[in-house]
């Protein structure tokens, strides 16, 4: 044990003097040991590994860049979502939905369950913890996962992007030190803009689904929507209904959900979920929510089974310059 905090002290040592860091006035340096398992990313997927630990009775510590959980849901979605498919295919492991939701929940009571869950399970992700890299030690046999947050002089909050208005920022800078890494970042959580030809020509408004609310300002226009994947196709529904002119665009006749994009764990489901040196992926199934619950319970079991045949477990510490 010696052995590691003598290596955990010279971690703190080389983030202290780290020319990659940030060079704002960086004020605080953190290494922090975590006993369990570090997600990164609190969306169904990471809420619902967290859940699944703890009921093998595993600690875990999730860290979310936003400034709330499921992120993509609460900020990123039009007004207008429903679940795409039953409910009884979106429900995570071990808390089915309400009763009396519809089929298709509406995107607040989406909202409102993934709450219920994490008040549930008791999960309390870090919030404004951008996870900016990660990487194996080999000497150590323990992940370091860096995060930063900006902070203003004023302590006025913080925000995502570290980017506080006219401010003065301080940037934060931690590192998390842990045996297993599981990486929920999701699918959709990036907004991928494709270069088009012609586009800085164009001179109109040009929106990604991730910022689209509502057709209502779209009301009398001609709009072309790109994609028909369920986002493109409700997208021109709604259009439809605020009395826009929507034309959709299909690249080909294969459903976009389901083709392959760079970024995507190598293996196929369903055998994605784990890599080496204790390295996971929640989903990246491109089957969803059923994806991710199933990615759970194995990456909750295969972790679990690890931690209970352990005696002797490390304690969390947390020390500050
Ligand atoms: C409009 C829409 C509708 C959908 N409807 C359905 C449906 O009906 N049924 C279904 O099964 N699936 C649906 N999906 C697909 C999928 O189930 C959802 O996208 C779901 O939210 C995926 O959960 P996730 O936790 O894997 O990813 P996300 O919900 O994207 O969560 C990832 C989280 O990781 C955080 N994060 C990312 N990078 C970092 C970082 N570097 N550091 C820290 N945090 C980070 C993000 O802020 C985010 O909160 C839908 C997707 C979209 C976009």
């Amino acid at each position: 044990m010696e052995y590691f905090y003598n290596n955990l002290r010279e971690i703190e040592g080389k983030l202290a003097n780290d020319p990659q860091r940030n060079t704002k006035t960086t004020t605080n340096t953190r290494c922090i040991l975590v006993s369990g398992p570090v997600i990164v990313g609190a969306g169904p997927s990471g809420l619902a590994v967290a859940a699944c630990l703890k009921e093998k009775g595993v600690p875990s510590m999730i860290l979310e860049r936003s400034n709330c959980i499921a992120s993509l849901w609460q900020l990123k979605t039009y007004d207008r979502l429903r679940l795409h498919l039953p409910k009884k295919f979106c429900e995570l492991p071990l808390m089915p939905f309400p009763q009396d939701f519809p089929m298709y929940p509406t995107k607040r009571q989406f909202i409102e369950y993934l709450e219920d869950y994490a008040r549930k399970f008791d999960i309390k992700p870090l919030f404004n913890q951008t996870v900016e890299k990660a990487e194996f030690d080999q000497t150590l046999g323990f992940w370091r996962v860096r995060t930063s947050t900006t902070c203003s002089t004023s302590g006025r909050g913080t925000n995502e992007k570290g980017s506080i208005g006219g401010e003065e920022e301080v940037v934060f800078t931690t590192e998390y030190v842990c045996r297993w890494l599981v990486v929920a970042t999701g699918e959709n959580a990036e907004v991928v803009m494709p270069e088009l030809e012609g586009l800085k020509e164009f001179g109109k408004q040009v929106v990604h689904t991730s910022s689209y609310k509502s057709g209502e300002t779209f009301r009398g226009k001609r709009v072309l929507v790109v994609g028909s994947g369920n986002s493109g196709m409700e997208v021109c529904l709604d259009l439809c209904h605020h009395n826009a002119m929507p034309s959709i665009v299909v690249r080909d006749t294969e459903r976009e959900m389901f083709s392959e994009q760079d970024g995507l764990p190598r293996r196929p489901f369903p055998n994605g979920w784990k890599g080496e040196s204790g390295l996971y992926a929640v989903g990246f199934t491109k089957r969803g929510l059923l994806g991710a619950s199933m990615d759970a319970k194995k990456i909750a079991a295969d972790i679990g089974q690890f931690w209970n045949s352990e005696s002797r477990h490390l304690t969390t510490f947390d020390r500050s310059h």
